[in-house]
């Protein structure tokens, strides 16, 4: 008999009840009582959902983070909010955000940090030679005496002790795995507490064992598991997001009453898993994918599961990979889709009952689900078969692509000097990002276009209007390098979703991001074409309108992809390669239009990495190629930008060059010009803007502070190699901050020449990079 469970279950309601709930306490429109009668709500609301499995997940709800939850669960929290005066659920939000409600004093907020590979972002517990631990249960005894009032079959779930050390960070030189021994002591206590509250089993997640581990973190798994062996409670080990490879034996033997294995991610190792697991412990199947919309294949599942289950018997659980928090709630709620594109699709809901499902046929035979195997199947062969997925066209040219496509047609040495023909710049060139501030009147126009209220032409004329704004305002700052400023994009993946054909956009289907910030990913089901043009007009309307270049804007194939939801009837690289083929029809489209600088942002790149470093250079491989096949096809005299949001390149410098872009622009203010280390050891061979101020901060920069930074710069690349600009787009700033900033940016940039002015005989344009 097969038994089922979840891991966790998305917490910010279906109609995204917490989110406004939590922003209406913040704003001291509601009290802490309103908002934990609506986080009942959505507990109760959840249990429900679940209530056809066996075990379900309680503590997996969070106000903000699971994380940050943990935490305060363990007593540890940072003194400078640990001493505040404020109660409890405030402090709690002053370590998520920097304060409470708007009239709360501020602190620094925690770090967050993406979780894993997914865009799920958490608050990074801080730790120093004066962590201390002090068990503070009473939040999770309570959700666990609620879960049982409501005849929940609680499984309380807990991030495991090695796993909370690994995703900490250490503001001394203390280890984290110094903190290993009093840490164990507070577990240890806590599950003596669970179990006087009636607990049986209980989840403790341990995703590191997915990641390569070094001998200490092996090692201090086995304590770990050892120290709390004597507990009375059924620890089920979960592990998701990826294989165990050498983990495996050490996963299998830790001493815990149950295993899961993420089958999704993992599928090839289930029977060496089955193998090395001791007969008394069960294993459980994470069958259904959690990071993913698609509906499950019920016949093709069960054709690999029923001799799995043969083997395992009563050992055997089904679950989904991993928590459910990375897929929207409900699809119940979603108008959107077309019927027949609704009918592949599961969100959390819907994966519970695709579970029961499962069991029951386990359980009792396919028979007693017929039907809906029957209309699982249909719906699997409606998308296996759906005109709309498969484009011939598009899979030739995929097919067909060669690798002088993706090929500059000389050295980036050569085609500058021509470039700088082309483009007369000076040196220390000034461009920004892309995006202007979007301002109310531009998102409520935008608004009224989509509702219907005003019809294509006035949205054009008034777009436009916003264009003529941002260049006068660009030109009076006296900046080289204008952009048209992206008024007409909500965000950078959408647009371009929306126009290319094999993308859909859900209504509802958000996704918690962080706290009460929700994302609705778009969704890829088919191969993508691309229809028609979708920039030109907008850039040579803003070219129009001025003597100085203005750069096209466009957003790469790997941010598309790591944005998205993604098919699962193809690898990633191949849908990679259709979205790259897409835009490199958009690049050349502009170059033919005249556009004479084209900048492909690649915001995501990095976070595209795998959770295994020894699959870096696969990823890296593609996602680099698929980049140089939208971007290489142009002119030598056509002058490719990108841009990148983080500066952590040292790993991955060698293929952030590969890319062979003529100018990156980077984020670096806020990174402690780590960046430039990179560049120690690395000869970067292009041009590069180093973001010399952080546009996250409403603080306006210094100039003396922007020279520092691309002086500091200076001093690991040649002078002729640099840009100034923002490290990020405009678009949430406001006009006010803004203007007074870039006039700041420009200051120094003349600071700059005159000084490198005196050192040269003649002004080189800065794209002139001879030997
Ligand atoms: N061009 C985009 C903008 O300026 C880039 C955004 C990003 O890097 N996230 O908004
Ligand atoms: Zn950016």
């Amino acid at each position: 008999m097969a038994i089922t469970h979840n891991l966790g279950f998305p917490r910010i309601g279906k109609h995204r009840e917490l989110k406004f709930a939590l922003e209406k306490y913040w704003k001291g429109d509601a009290s802490a009582e309103n908002l934990q009668q609506h986080a009942a709500a959505i507990r109760q609301q959840n249990w429900q959902h679940q209530e056809a499995i066996d075990w379900v997940p309680v503590g997996d709800f969070s106000l903000y983070d699971q994380v940050l939850d943990m935490s305060f669960l363990l007593g540890h929290v940072p003194e400078r909010v640990a001493y505040s005066q404020a109660p409890e659920l405030d402090k709690y939000f002053q370590l998520a955000r920097g304060r409470s409600s708007n009239q709360c004093q501020c602190t620094q907020a925690g770090e967050l940090t993406k979780w894993f590979d997914t865009n799920y972002h958490y608050i990074v517990p801080e730790i120093s030679a004066q962590t201390r631990f002090q068990l503070q249960p009473k939040r999770l005894l309570a959700e666990i005496a609620e879960a049982q009032t409501s005849g929940v079959n609680a499984k309380p779930v807990l991030i495991g002790p090695v796993t909370y050390l690994w995703l900490s960070k250490t503001k001394d030189n203390t280890q984290p795995l110094d903190l290993l021994e009093p840490l164990l002591v507070v577990y240890n206590q806590l599950l003596d507490a669970l179990k006087k509250s009636g607990v049986e089993w209980l989840q403790i997640d341990e995703p590191i064992l997915v990641t390569e581990l070094s001998a200490p973190w092996k090692h201090a798994l086995e304590k770990a598991y050892h120290s709390l062996k004597n507990s009375p409670l059924k620890i089920l080990l979960t592990t998701y997001f990826g294989t165990l490879e050498d983990n495996l034996q050490l996963a299998c033997n830790l001493p815990c009453a149950g295993l899961h294995l993420d089958a999704t991610r993992a599928r090839a190792e289930v029977n060496k898993v089955i193998d090395w697991l001791p007969a008394h412990k069960v294993l459980s199947l994470g069958v259904i994918d959690g990071r993913n919309i698609w509906k499950t294949d019920l016949t093709k599942t069960l054709d690999w599961l029923e001799p799995i289950a043969e083997r395992l018997q009563n050992r055997l659980w089904l679950a989904p990979s991993c928590s459910l928090l990375h897929v929207p709630v409900d699809l119940t709620t979603e108008q959107e889709f077309e019927p027949e594109i609704q009918t592949w699709v599961a969100f959390a809901v819907q994966k519970i009952t695709e579970l029961t499902l499962l069991k029951t046929a386990i359980n009792s035979g396919r028979e007693s689900i017929a039907q809906a195997l029957s209309a699982n199947h249909q719906a699997q062969q409606s998308r296996r078969q759906s005109p709309r997925v498969h484009n011939l066209a598009v899979r030739n040219k995929v097919q067909n692509i060669s690798a002088a496509q993706s090929q500059r047609q000389s050295p980036f040495r050569e085609r500058s000097l021509l470039q700088s023909q082309h483009l007369p710049l000076p040196a220390f060139p000034t461009t920004t990002i892309g995006s202007f501030p979007q301002t109310k009147s531009i998102r409520q126009l935008r608004a009224q276009f989509k509702s219907g209220a005003i019809d294509s032409d006035t949205y054009q004329k008034n777009i436009q209007t916003e264009i003529h704004y941002c260049i006068r305002k660009q030109e009076e700052l006296e900046l080289d390098v204008l952009v048209h400023g992206e008024a007409e994009r909500n965000d950078m993946v959408e647009y371009f979703g929306e126009q290319l054909e094999g993308y859909v956009f859900s209504r509802y289907g958000w996704v918690q991001s962080y706290g009460s910030r929700c994302v609705k990913p778009p969704i890829i089901f088919g191969d993508i074409h691309r229809p028609k043009a979708m920039t030109v007009d907008c850039t040579t309307y803003a070219q129009s309108l001025t003597q100085k270049p203005v750069k096209g804007m466009l957003t790469g194939p790997v941010t598309l992809l790591n944005w998205s939801f993604v098919r699962d009837d193809q690898d990633r690289e191949l849908t990679c390669y259709q979205l790259a083929l897409a835009i490199r029809e958009e690049t050349l489209d502009l170059e033919d239009a005249g556009v004479k600088i084209i900048q492909i942002d690649e915001a995501a790149l990095r976070e595209g990495l795998p959770l295994r470093q020894s699959e870096w250079q696969q990823y890296l491989e593609w996602a680099v190629d698929s980049f140089r096949l939208c971007a290489n096809g142009v002119q030598d005299s056509t002058q490719i930008h990108t841009h990148m949001c983080y500066s952590n390149f040292n790993d991955i410098i060698e293929a952030i060059a590969a890319m062979d872009a003529d100018v990156i622009t980077i984020e670096t203010s806020r990174s402690n010009g780590e960046l430039l280390d990179a560049f120690n050891f690395f000869h970067y061979p292009n041009a590069i803007g180093p973001g010399v101020y952080d546009i996250h901060s409403p603080n306006t920069p210094n100039v003396n502070d922007m020279v520092k930074i691309i002086r500091n710069a200076a001093a690991h690349l040649p002078e002729k190699q640099l840009w100034i600009n923002p490290d990020c787009g405009l678009k949430t700033r406001q006009w006010e901050d803004v203007m007074p900033a870039l006039t700041n940016m420009v200051s120094a940039a003349k600071e700059l020449r005159k000084k490198h002015a005196g050192q040269t005989a003649e002004l080189k344009p800065a794209s002139m990079v001879s030997a």
